[in-house]
């Protein structure tokens, strides 16, 4: 019988790493396994190795919620947990308006915001929620399996309406064919009692994510980019969502690299949110597109982007700030390609995620490390 004769991995991941090799049960009979940091040794009666193996960055990831080499909570593990594999997310625009836009509380609104409230992949608004459904599934049926479905309602925010229409549409998409859950992007300002109650109501039927878009928790921030609400009306809100019930998902928004932000107060609005305990999170990198009021700043030299550098290292940070079990369900924008102005390297959105990744290894960093007491893993 072979005995252990030095770990360097927490138990479970020795554990990990028989299961996954035959050399484990051959290394029962031999007289010594050495584990170190790059590989499991094994050695014969004479002292002599036998055999060698150097785990995978997958096999040597102390990030518990991942089955891949990623050392964060992925929005695909969640589906694949939640949902039993991956779901399209369908993007819905009901042609509705924000506060910030329409005068209730500023006009304008945010001063990044393309004409269509984030709803850029969106069909037309004149059309119904099953018209837009069917016509944005069939798009994605070539690329991707559509055969589960979130109704995302994305543009602009949806709980900005009388609660008998906003009622007809979720309904209606609730209804369709492969619809597995409904996702309702809002601001925390825009949550009505009776439209909370409803919320309440859908998830005991559905999974049920509400998304916040917070951006910053700098109430001067929020005033420089004409957000039109402050922190403390963001926490109103979000614990007005948690009252209400546990079961309704809540997914909070932020960016990166707005206009006047240091990295210190980015990552002050990492740990306030951390501290809100929200289900999911999502970092945009802000993009700059053409016909916004921030086009006209970074064209007149009034806002520059983060480097792709500065952006990588911010979100590895955030990484570490934020609690193991929050899902993370963005690390990077996706901005109407046609209308970006500017960062271009955000064009490779795929580049730049595989470089988190490669920061997290090599600072062997992953989701939550920094955390002390009780939250750390
Ligand atoms: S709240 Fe969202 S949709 Fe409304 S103006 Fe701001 S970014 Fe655009």
């Amino acid at each position: 019988m072979g005995r252990l004769l030095r770990r360097s991995f927490l138990p479970t991941r020795v554990g990990d790493l028989c299961k996954n090799f035959e050399l484990c049960a051959k290394a029962l009979e031999f007289s010594l396994i050495i584990v170190y940091n790059k590989g499991v040794f094994f050695y014969g009666e004479g002292g002599e190795r036998v055999a060698h193996h150097r785990p995978t960055q997958r096999e040597r990831n102390p990030y518990p919620y991942s089955d891949t080499n990623k050392r964060y909570f992925t929005y695909d593990y969640y589906l694949r947990r939640t949902f039993g594999g991956k779901c399209a997310k369908i993007p819905l625009d009901i042609g509705l308006s924000c506060p910030n836009i329409d005068g209730r509380c500023g006009t304008g609104g945010c001063i990044y915001c393309s004409g269509r409230g984030s709803g850029d992949f969106a069909a037309s608004p004149l059309l119904s929620v099953r018209e837009q459904y069917d016509l944005v599934r069939a798009q994605l049926s070539a690329k991707w399996s559509v055969e589960r479905c979130i109704a995302y309602f994305q543009a602009h925010t949806n709980t900005y309406a009388p609660l008998s229409f906003l009622r007809e549409r979720f309904e209606e998409a609730l209804a369709l064919d492969g619809v597995v859950g409904l996702n309702v992007a809002t601001r925390a300002d825009c949550l009505e009692e009776d439209v909370l109650a409803y919320l309440g109501e859908l998830a005991e039927r559905t999974v049920l994510t509400v998304e916040l878009g917070l951006q910053t928790a700098h109430d001067e921030t929020a005033k420089r980019i004409n957000r039109g609400h402050t922190w403390a009306q963001f926490c109103a809100g979000f614990e007005a969502l948690r009252r209400q019930s546990d079961r309704i998902g809540i997914c909070v928004h932020l960016i990166f690299g707005l206009p006047g932000e240091t990295d210190a107060m980015m990552l002050e609005t990492v740990r306030r949110v951390a501290e809100l305990r929200p289900d999911q999170f999502k970092i945009h990198l802000l993009h700059v597109l053409r016909g916004t009021r921030l086009g006209e700043m970074y064209e007149a030299g009034e806002y520059a982007p983060p480097e792709r550098e500065r952006y990588i290292g911010l979100v590895v940070s955030a990484l570490t700030m934020l609690p193991p079990d929050t899902v993370v369900a963005r690390l990077t924008g996706d901005g109407a390609a046609d209308d970006l102005l500017a960062p271009a390297w955000s064009r490779r959105k795929k580049s730049v995620l595989n470089d988190i990744d490669k920061m997290l290894v090599e600072r062997d960093l992953y989701q939550g490390c920094a955390l002390g007491g009780e939250e750390r893993i």
